[in-house]
């Protein structure tokens, strides 16, 4: 944990360089990295602080766990830490903001017991289920240049991962579901995608059946594809599908990525007719998260 805090950030200790757009645009971020991630070292009181600064009133802390115990995220943030550390930020922040124990696992179906047993024996308030480019996976930057030629059918085996993650019902969401065009990039474009809603579909049709939430993750704006995960035409079709449970994230790794184009999140949300961001759990515990209008 670091070791200076980080005092509350009210307007006028705002920060012309972090990026949260000025204005509440979304009750929650669910999707949040800190220095328990290898690949951020985000303090743990800055989201905390930002989401009071923008009067969010919800945020899950979602550190990596992976199970492949060649990956750092395996052994990073034991369960006893996250709880320690995020009952340090309740007694914090907890009078102006609802923190939750989130994490962020790396699915493959070669750990799915151990991923089920986890989560038998750990509590978390939300859990996200992503597949990520293992050691092993040909959807790595550096080999990016090897799919020249190739199109969205050839990168099936990322979606049959994906699909296998939702249909396992482990997950209260599905993080960024075509995370895998980021790493094929731009040798298959986006229009390749776009031109392949069959990838898509099993997945959309198994989080409808499932009750899991699919995440509109902002990160891809600001990636070098541009667009978001998933593509805006999934978000529209998983909500003709009666798609009903869907959150954002915005999988910040640095502060100035917090909430970052949750304008543009918004934008989406309502014009594939969404009006609340909703879970399963949260939707069976009575909550509502309405999304503002206009
Ligand atoms: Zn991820
Ligand atoms: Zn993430």
């Amino acid at each position: 944990m670091s070791t200076t805090p980080i005092r509350r950030i009210g307007d006028r200790d705002r920060r012309p360089d972090l990026a949260i757009n000025g204005k509440l645009e979304l009750d929650l971020d669910v999707h949040l990295h800190t220095l328990l991630s290898p690949d951020s070292d985000v303090p743990l009181e800055v989201y905390p602080a930002l989401a009071i600064a923008l009067g969010m009133k919800r945020i899950a802390i979602t550190d990596h766990l992976d199970f492949d115990p060649r990956e750092l995220g395996a052994t990073m943030a034991p369960h006893q830490v996250r709880v320690d550390t995020t009952n340090k930020l309740r007694e914090a922040f907890g009078d102006q903001l609802e923190i939750l124990l989130g994490v962020e696992i790396s699915y493959e179906r070669q750990y799915e017991e151990a991923i089920r047993e986890h989560l038998r024996d750990n509590h978390y308030d939300l859990t996200i289920g992503s597949v990520h480019p293992g050691a092993d996976s040909p959807f790595k930057r550096s080999l990016a240049a090897t799919w020249e030629g190739s199109t969205a059918h050839d990168t099936k085996p990322y979606f049959d991962e994906v699909l296998a993650g939702v249909e396992s019902g482990l997950f209260d969401i599905v993080g960024h579901m075509d995370y895998v065009r980021k790493y094929v990039h731009p040798y298959i474009d986006t229009a390749s995608f776009e031109s392949a809603p069959e990838l898509y579909e099993p997945i959309l049709k198994a989080l409808v059946e499932t009750g899991t939430a699919l995440e509109i993750n902002t990160s891809g704006w600001r990636q070098r594809t541009g667009v978001p995960y998933p593509l805006p035409q999934a978000v529209h079709r998983y909500r003709a599908l009666g798609g009903e449970f869907i959150v954002t994230g915005s999988d910040s790794h640095q502060p100035e990525w917090f909430a970052l184009n949750f304008d543009r999140a918004r934008l989406l949300l309502r014009e594939a007719g969404f009006e609340e961001l909703a879970t399963r759990r949260w939707r069976d515990a009575g909550e509502q998260w309405p999304i503002k209008k206009d």
